[in-house]
């Protein structure tokens, strides 16, 4: 059976205190939890403590970006190996708040991809169409051409370490979810563009998590879906009850 992932994405929110709060709750509630990879994604200066409150509760730590290069000038930057000196094995890489906001284009996450893999870590690789996309029926394509340029270059052995998150632009933080079978029809076609290019070994195992506006409420139907594998959440992730119940929706 392939792994199930429920992975969240805090994006720039919580200070040390918040983080704290909400870590020691996710620990209380997730503890237990079997069966599901539970993985939660908060700020960089926050990842070492992070990974002490968590230590032995099973619940992994991800960044939620890093650089491409090694190391040097590159001033603001965090690289794979400052990551992997700390105990930060997993990284999210690709999120439309990057590739929007911070320029990142496919040939850098293609670089990073490469990179995180270089140091052993697992990549969460996220892309989705936008609305304009979707609405001029071209939601497939451009999904198929982010694949293919930033994951196409990889041997079949890498696949083990990556997670995909498909996640819709427009359903990211605009509280509008896919329907449950916009997301399965989506998360079929894309096993069946790693199926054509790398085989059903690869295909069958990947996880595929959908992400974009999940909440407590349409996290079961979703889930339920036999392509959907879990979810990347972002604001319900803030919330120890929300994130239980998702993490929980299986
Ligand atoms: P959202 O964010 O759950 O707030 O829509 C998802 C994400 O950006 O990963």
């Amino acid at each position: 059976m392939r792994k199930r992932v429920v992975a969240g994405n805090w994006k720039m929110n919580n200070n040390l205190e918040e983080t704290g709060a909400l870590l020691s709750g996710l620990k209380t509630k997730l503890e237990e939890r079997q069966g599901t990879e539970i993985i939660v994604a908060p700020t960089f200066i926050n990842l070492p403590y992070a990974l002490e409150a968590l230590k032995d509760s099973g619940i992994k730590v991800a960044s939620q970006n890093m650089h491409q290069a090694e190391n040097g000038a590159f001033t603001g930057e965090i690289s794979a190996n400052m990551l992997t000196s700390v105990g930060v094995r997993t990284v999210i890489l690709g999120h439309s708040e990057r590739r929007a906001y911070f320029g990142e284009k496919d040939e850098v996450l293609a670089e990073k991809v490469t990179t995180a893999l270089k140091h052993k870590m697992q990549v969460i690789f996220c892309f989705g169409e936008e609305l304009e996309e979707r609405k001029s029926n071209n939601h497939f394509q451009v999904v198929e051409e982010q694949l293919k340029a930033a994951l196409f270059h990889l041997d079949k052995g890498s696949w083990q370490n990556i997670i995909l998150a498909y996640e819709p632009v427009w359903a990211i933080g605009t509280g509008e979810t896919a329907s449950p079978e916009q997301a399965q029809e989506m998360h079929a076609f894309i096993r069946n563009v790693i199926k054509e290019k790398f085989g059903t070994e690869v295909s069958d195992e990947i996880s595929i998590l959908y992400g974009g506006s999940v909440k407590p409420a349409n996290a079961a139907e979703i889930f339920a879906k036999p392509d959907v594998d879990g979810g990347l959440i972002g604001g319900a992730s803030l919330d120890v009850d929300s994130f239980a119940a998702i993490a929980n929706a299986f």
